[in-house]
């Protein structure tokens, strides 16, 4: 046995529930436990630093020379600016990662350099008062005459006293510094004279100015009725789906359990959203019922930042009773979790993609509540099928609210055929004469106005309209997208860019043409239609940095914008007061997505942007332009049919063999080598067969099968009703061994997707 050096933390950081939860998401979701501890820890915990490398800038070489071990590294570096040897180690599937590391040093590649991180320390800010014996009037009076000849230092204990009579607070120094515009120099020679005393406290990082501003409400029938369903399905332990209509005061409902686990001494409520940075209004709303209770977890904090959100859970800090969160909050350290409640449970963003561990938060929410035997509780206007489905499969109870809040109708729904060229009277760019003709009177009433479009950039194709050709990104299968403020083409993919030529590349052809539109093509017709109108955009090109999302929002909340232009962003969960009209610029690019999901989705991307749409008295009006006004989801969206989409999707999802009725494995192969990728994925499809026959397709090229160099190949391993997903999972694992101890497979690159989605 050896000495013990140091021990590093007084208590656990991580519980055992934690742990045991990890290892389920782990086996869940076909990952290693340390992937998900990678997750769920803030680096601050982990490392103070660390050798890594990152890309050498500036230097030239070709990536074609590079071995097929070197190119993955050098792959990787271009996602994640810098691997640590671990990493690198990891990616190569090797031990010993250094030859190819040296190899890359050498070719100039890569650098090498150690990477500090910030061990978590606790913010002390500093603080002066008056030392004990300066405590009574007197004692202060004989120092301010002692003081007489030192007039600057004299004013400063002054400042000091009225500052201390003004507040009931402790004084910073840096209040006191700039109330007198005191010097350093001259703090100092009173402290030293023992006239002031400093001292520090410890600081939260993350400060809510969250005050309890407003009482919570008293429910209405329906609510109360709700409520009533759902108390009583949480006593027979069973998780609830909550089907809402947009603005029945879904959020009101939450808000009442909440309160009743606060009425208590303990326990603690998850609060999960799809996208916290679109969630402001919110985060505003709950602290102004629940004031500093409440504690918000946001993608964005830096990482000591997250370790103080960290601890208070951890220890149930009365500050942390509500922890309001995206998917990875989950992964908090809770011990006394009594509540889940998963907001917009249908959103897609609850499951991770990229990196492991791609687990979906919804689904291990539930195995959550299962584990501290607390209640869940999610909620939607348009559900998941998934969810849907497991009220009929008796897994989860259902309880509705129908009609909205106060009785405010709900928006009148119409769709504009802009394909008959004879109805359509003129199309102005891409607005019909109904919408122009809605939106004017919109802002004549003084009403604001949300213009869905879902895509963003300029026009998605660039056309030479002599031969043809259309800009492709180099590095993926993919055409570029021209961004016409920026006056750039751009890849959506791995982010290349180049400037829009003005002549076609290829046949050089002064005609270049551009076709479809996106976000920012909408917002410039709208200028030129309207141009006393201010427009707001809102889209990934506009809302990057901290508060990108809550700068756009505010001005359209407090009406500094008139139009709010943007993309599926629109549709999380905002609520606006003036918007009388909403209109969806294309309903039909959303219906033809290559994705079994497209109809599901479309129709809750449609109904949620609606819901946007006169949430108060005024009854709002929602157009939709398309080329198929006859579609099924188009119908079912403008009667707001849930329960008829539900079953025809449903019909199509047990035909053709989908989710929810079967569960999908995903396995993904890529390599930057195409024959490689070929062979591989033949391969690893024809082990698959031999167990599991015809639940096995592909391997197929997906819509976009280059990204960053690298083709992408996936196959889908269908699992019936029935049939064991563990042992499913077993007889994937071993045909994956076996896949990575064939030689020439080694470098290609197999990511399993479980419940893919
Ligand atoms: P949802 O979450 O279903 O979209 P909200 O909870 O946001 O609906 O409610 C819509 C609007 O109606 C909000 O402005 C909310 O404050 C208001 N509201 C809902 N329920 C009540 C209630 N019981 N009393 C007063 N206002 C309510
Ligand atoms: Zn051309
Ligand atoms: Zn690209």
């Amino acid at each position: 046995a050896k000495e013990i050096h140091q021990i590093l933390d007084d208590t656990p950081i991580v519980t055992k529930q934690q742990l045991e939860f990890w290892h389920w998401i782990a086996a869940y979701y076909m990952c290693a436990v340390g992937e998900v501890m990678r997750a769920a820890l803030p680096n601050a915990f982990l490392l103070e630093s660390e050798t890594v490398i990152s890309l050498k800038q500036g230097e030239a070489f070709n990536a074609h020379d590079l071995k097929d071990d070197e190119f993955l590294i050098y792959e990787a570096l271009q996602h994640q600016s810098s691997l640590s040897i671990h990493e690198v180690s990891h990616i190569l599937d090797k031990k010993n990662a250094l030859p190819v590391i040296k190899r890359l040093l050498d070719g100039h590649v890569v650098d090498v350099q150690e990477e500090v991180y910030e061990k978590y320390k606790p913010k002390l800010v500093r603080y002066v008062k008056f030392p004990e014996r300066l405590q009574t009037e007197a004692a202060l009076r004989t120092v301010l005459d002692e003081l007489n000849r030192a007039p600057k230092q004299r004013e400063v204990v002054l400042a000091l006293f009225s500052l201390l009579a003004k507040s009931q607070n402790p004084i910073k120094l840096k209040q006191l510094t700039e109330a007198s515009k005191a010097s350093p120099a001259i703090i100092k020679a009173l402290i030293d004279k023992d006239i002031f005393e400093a001292y520090y406290l410890q600081m939260d990082r993350v400060q809510f100015t969250g005050e309890k501003s407003a009482d919570i409400k008293t429910l209405n029938p329906q609510q109360k009725q709700a409520l009533q369903e759902i108390n009583q399905a949480f006593s027979a332990q069973r998780p609830v789906l909550l089907h809402g209509v947009t603005s029945s005061g879904k959020t009101e409902v939450y808000v009442k359990l909440i309160q009743e686990i606060l009425a208590q001494k303990s326990g603690q409520v998850l609060f999960l959203v799809p996208e916290i940075a679109l969630t402001t209004q919110l985060v505003n709303r709950l602290q102004g019922y629940f004031g500093e209770e409440v504690a918000v977890f946001h993608s964005k904090y830096s990482t000591n930042e997250r370790v103080e959100v960290w601890n208070q859970v951890l220890e149930g800090s009365p500050k942390a009773r509500i922890i309001l969160g995206a998917r990875s909050a989950v992964l908090l350290p809770f011990n006394d979790l009594r509540l889940i409640v998963v907001d917009e449970e249908h959103e897609q963003s609850y499951k991770q993609f990229d990196p492991a561990p791609r687990y979906h938060a919804r689904d291990a929410a539930i195995v959550l509540a299962r584990m501290f035997k607390a209640h869940i509780l999610m909620g939607s206007a348009t559900p998941s099928l998934e969810s849907y489905y497991n009220v009929q499969q008796h897994k989860y109870a259902l309880v509705a609210l129908k009609t909205r809040y106060n009785n405010v109708l709900m928006p009148e729904i119409e769709l504009i055929d802009i394909k008959d060229k004879h109805k359509r009277k003129r199309m102005t760019g891409h607005f019909s004469d109904r919408l122009i003709e809605a939106m004017e009177e919109a802002f004549k009433a003084g009403f604001q106005v949300i213009l869905f479009q879902n895509r963003r950039g300029f026009s998605p194709i660039v056309e030479c309209v002599s031969c043809g050709h259309s800009p492709q990104c180099p590095n993926c299968d993919v055409s570029l997208t021209y961004h016409k403020f920026k006056g750039q083409l751009r890849c959506h993919y791995c982010g290349y860019y180049a400037v829009m030529p003005k002549t076609c590349e290829a046949c050089g052809s002064p005609e270049v043409d551009t076709k479809g539109f996106g976000t920012e093509q909408v917002e410039k017709e709208i200028q030129e239609l309207f141009p006393e109108v201010k427009v707001g955009r809102m889209d990934l090109d506009t809302t990057r940095g901290k508060y990108g999302y809550e700068k756009i929002i505010t001005a359209f909340e407090q009406q500094e914008l008139d139009v709010l232009v943007g993309t599926q962003m629109l549709t999380k969960g905002l609520d606006f007061r003036h918007v009388k009209l909403v209109g969806i610029m294309n309903a039909d690019n959303m219906l033809n997505f290559p994705d079994f999901r497209a109809h599901e989705r479309s129709f809750q991307l449609m109904l949620q942007v609606s819901g946007r749409a006169g949430r108060t008295k005024e009854r709002g009006k929602v157009l939709i332009q398309t080329y198929n006004p006859n579609h099924n989801i188009l119908q079912q969206v403008s009667t707001n049919a849930y329960d008829e989409m539900f079953k025809e999707q449903m019909d199509d999802r047990h035909n053709f063999k989908y989710p929810p009725v079967y569960r999908l494995i995903k396995i993904t192969f890529k390599h930057r080598n195409y024959n490689k990728v070929n062979e591989g994925a033949d391969w690893y499809a024809k082990s698959l067969r031999m167990v599991f026959k015809a639940h096995v397709l592909g391997p197929v090229f997906p819509p976009v099968s280059r990204i960053r160099n690298q083709y992408i190949k996936h196959i889908l391993v269908k699992i019936p009703p029935g049939q064991s997903l563990a042992k499913t999972k077993e007889a994937i694992v071993k045909i994956n061994n076996s896949f990575m101890s064939v030689k020439v497979f080694r470098s290609v690159r197999v990511i399993l997707n479980v419940d893919n989605y």
